[in-house]
């Protein structure tokens, strides 16, 4: 790409990204892009410090879960925060975890933003649910499994367990899924699945710090899940992944395969040689 096709950070914008699960080097081009040209970034929680390695030396860096010693501003803290920065006419990185308009509160920042008359501009990265659960080599769809992914997040705005979820509904129409911030309700959402007429031998991986150097991956089943995240004292972040395709990490747990494991199982599933298809239904 040519100099001049990278797009210009003007001063009062604010560039909401998505910084990647985890691994600095999963951010994108045009993330690096804003970092070199931001001069003031806000991130969150769940941004690994090296990705600022690559922001201006002199860009100020300001961490959106603790300030002015407050314990935890809330977002319309944060919000009126990114407000106030745009208008003194600073050129505004938001990084987010993942990707921004994912269980991110990204589209309610953006949403304050516009109202604000701030111009914007989003940076999507690859969200936790896809990119994570990539590193434990689990790929979020397979043909001979599921035509559809639910990404599901087990934590609504009141810290419950999301009262708005149809579980039976999810239970039965979605063959996989895939949720985000569920561990601290893990056995109640799993009971709600089994309730709903999910086996519970269904398989289940919860993969904690995924794409980082201590990422964890815990192969469970429904009804096992809960009690095992606890005995393995497996700590969020964690994504949790469940259905048949967990089944496929038995042959692409490449990470593993790099340190030296073994293929557990070159066909998990069981499934027919797609090798010699025609790929025009792919
Ligand atoms: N916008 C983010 C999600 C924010 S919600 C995204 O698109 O990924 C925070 C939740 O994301 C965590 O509770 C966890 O479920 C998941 N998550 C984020 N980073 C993770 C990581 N490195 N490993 C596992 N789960 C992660």
């Amino acid at each position: 790409m040519r100099d001049a096709e990278w797009p210009e950070f003007l001063p009062g914008w604010v560039w909401l990204a998505g910084a990647g699960p985890g691994d600095p080097s999963l951010i994108t081009l045009q993330v690096l892009n804003a970092l070199q040209q931001a001069d003031f970034i806000v991130y969150d929680a769940l941004i690994d410090p090296r990705i600022l390695d690559w922001a201006r030396e002199d860009a100020e860096v300001e961490y959106a879960g603790k300030r002015g010693g407050k314990p935890s501003p809330n977002q319309r803290d944060i919000s009126l925060r990114l407000i106030e920065l745009a208008r003194a006419g600073r050129k505004v990185l938001r990084l987010k975890g993942g990707d921004p308009f994912v269980f991110g509160r990204g589209g309610e920042e953006a949403q304050s933003l516009v109202r604000a008359g701030i111009p914007i501009r989003i940076l999507p990265g690859i969200s936790a649910g896809i990119g994570g659960l990539a590193y434990a080599g689990i790929p979020l769809t397979h043909r001979d499994i599921n035509q559809a992914v639910t990404f599901l997040t087990g934590h609504d705005r009141h810290g419950l367990t999301p009262s708005a979820v149809n579980w039976q509904a999810i239970a039965k129409g979605s063959q996989v899924i895939i949720m985000y911030m569920a561990m601290k309700h893990l056995g109640e959402i799993c009971a709600r699945l089994i309730q709903g007429g999910r086996d519970g031998g269904e398989p289940v991986a919860v993969v904690s710090n995924a794409s980082l150097p201590n990422m964890q991956v815990l192969e469970t089943t429904l009804g096992q899940a809960d009690q095992d995240v606890r005995q393995h004292n497996i700590q969020p972040p964690a994504i949790i992944a469940v259905g048949e395709i967990v089944k496929m990490r038995q042959c692409l747990d490449w990470l593993g395969q790099m340190a030296g494991e073994e293929v557990r199982h070159l066909d998990p599933l069981g499934s027919r040689d797609h090798e010699h298809e025609r790929e025009d239904s792919a």
